[in-house]
């Protein structure tokens, strides 16, 4: 039985995100997942698909299809569903995997279940789950009947691993049949500085919270967020003042990152916050108070002022990359 995966790319490579969802796939693919990737066939990543055990590359080139097209995106899922066989359709649960499969529940009529971590599958129709509920502070089990599976993956709690043995992997181009309602909604540019990696998947985030003072102290952040190759991610106090835009925020309400690093900067580490980053590897908090509960999340903490700490790590970045 097949699998279908929607894979994201970040720049040439599959989103971590992705790779985690493929990994999680791979548990109820046997004996083949199918990787679903919009973009143009010369730039499908084959071998990094084929590591987390992608037998099949089925490729929507950007054609009429040109930029992120949901319910586009989500037409070409129904049509290979319906081609393949496939009795599940994953994606990670980001942004774009939960809007993507949301729509794909809409167009068959069929259930999907969001930040699953784990899923198995129970003969005939049905699937038994376990997802997150209340942004990871509780896990449900659940049972999902359905011809078709559709499930998001709980980014931050389904590791990304690798197959000891590559698959073989064959590409294919599939041309979806698309109506014009499904292109009404396209987003074809992003705002200059929107671009790069998303912060769901980027591997590292610079956090910045009420310690920061006000919109115009981010400018640091920024510029150490470049350095560091990551975005910035912020908490909902800065949200909530108008600092900086929701799609920012990091958190319970906010987006679920997991990155290699996040430096916490002037970040108290509340728990709706920290619902949204324990999915991190590394945690490094800069803050004037030892006591912010931050610090017990922590792999290792600057207590200091962030305005002095921040500049003085970038300063030491420069450097190091023009003696590199
Ligand atoms: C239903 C609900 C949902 C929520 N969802 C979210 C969410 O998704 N994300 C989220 O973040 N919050 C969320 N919150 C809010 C959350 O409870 C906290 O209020 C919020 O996270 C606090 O933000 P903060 O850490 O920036 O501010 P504060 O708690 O005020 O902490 C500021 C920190 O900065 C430090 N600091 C101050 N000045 C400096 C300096 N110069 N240098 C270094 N450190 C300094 C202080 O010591 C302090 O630790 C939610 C709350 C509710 C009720």
């Amino acid at each position: 039985m097949t699998v279908l995966a929607l894979v994201e790319l970040d720049g040439a490579e599959p989103a971590d995100a992705s790779l985690r969802a493929l990994t999680l796939a791979r548990g109820l693919g046997d004996p083949s997942v199918a990787a679903v990737v919009f973009a143009d066939s010369a730039n499908v990543p084959t071998s990094a698909l084929a590591g987390y055990g992608v037998t099949d590359a089925y490729v929507i080139e950007p054609g009429s299809l040109h930029g992120y097209a949901p319910q586009a995106w989500a037409r070409a899922l129904a049509g290979l569903a319906t081609e393949t066989g496939t009795t599940a359709v994953l994606a990670a649960g980001t942004d774009r995997g939960h809007e993507v499969l949301a729509h794909l529940g809409a167009i068959t009529g069929l259930p999907m279940a969001a930040n699953c971590t784990h899923v198995t599958p129970d003969g005939g129709q049905t699937h038994r789950l376990v997802r997150h509920r209340w942004a990871g502070l509780l896990l449900e089990d659940a049972v999902l009947e359905a011809p078709l599976a559709l499930v998001t993956v709980a980014t931050d709690s389904v590791a990304a691993v690798p197959t000891e043995t590559p698959a073989d992997i064959q590409l294919h181009v599939h041309k979806p049949e698309l109506a014009e309602a499904d292109l009404v909604v396209r987003a074809v540019e992003s705002l200059a500085g929107a671009g790069g990696a998303s912060l769901a998947t980027a591997r590292v985030v610079v956090g910045g919270g009420r310690g920061v003072g006000g919109p115009d102290g981010f400018a640091p952040l920024e510029e150490l967020a470049g350095l560091l190759g990551g975005v910035v991610g912020v908490s909902r106090v800065v949200t909530s003042e108008g600092w900086r835009p929701h799609k920012q925020q990091v958190g319970q309400t906010g987006t679920k990152i997991t990155p290699e690093l996040y430096l916490a900067c002037g970040i108290s580490g509340a728990i709706q916050h920290i619902a949204g980053c324990a999915g991190a590897k590394h945690i490094i908090a800069i803050n004037t108070d030892p006591g912010a509960p931050i610090l017990a999340h922590a792999d290792y903490a600057v207590i200091g002022d962030l305005h002095q700490v921040v500049p003085a790590l970038a300063a030491a970045l420069r450097e190091g990359n023009k003696e590199g």
